[in-house]
């Protein structure tokens, strides 16, 4: 499993990888521009942790790659852009990951409300059945999610939320010979 991870994931700034010499130079370039992280106000919201995204990582990392984000380096040195990559294992991982990241900008009374379902209702009813625990979610996002004037007005409309005027023109980007 380590081997499996290490394979597509890093977190040092510097690669001891049998790379051409310019690769090499190149993207230990990338990681100190890219992948470096740099405390700002937005992290150092609240005190507590003092950085938000958990840096200074001290876990299984040499001292020099403290604030060095996940990245692949086969990715990065292609991509020359940020990357933040997260390990997902499971089922539940991704379920975790993209629910969190789609309540990621609502507000914390929906959180609580489904946390305490989770923790209470669920908890106190543990023969419900997975139709009546995702039953249940919906309604308590129903109730409890804000919605604007405009978001209402437009979904009781039945009008179109998102529009765009350019086309999307999706890329596969996978190596020739995994392309189908
Ligand atoms: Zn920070």
């Amino acid at each position: 499993m380590e081997a499996h991870i290490n394979k597509y994931l890093s977190i040092f700034r510097k690669q001891y990888t049998p790379i051409f010499r310019h690769t090499l130079m190149m993207l230990r370039r990338l990681v100190a521009k890219l992948q470096t992280h740099s405390h700002s106000n937005y992290c150092m919201k609240s005190s507590k942790p003092p950085c938000r995204f958990g840096f200074p990582k001290h876990t299984y990392r040499p001292s020099d790659s403290l604030l060095i984000i996940a990245y692949n380096p086969e990715n990065l040195r292609h991509w020359r852009a940020n990357m933040d990559i997260q390990l997902i294992n499971d089922a539940n991982g991704a379920a975790y990951y993209v629910c969190h990241y789609l309540y990621k900008s609502e507000p914390d009374e929906l959180k609580c409300a489904l946390a305490n379902l989770i923790n209470t209702v669920f908890k106190q009813n543990p023969d419900m059945t997975a139709f009546q625990r995702l039953w249940n979610v919906g309604l308590c996002v129903l109730k409890n999610r804000r919605v604007s004037a405009q978001e209402a007005d437009f979904r009781l409309s039945n009008l179109c939320l998102i529009q765009s005027s350019r086309t999307v023109v999706s890329l596969n980007t996978r190596p020739k010979e995994r392309r189908f």
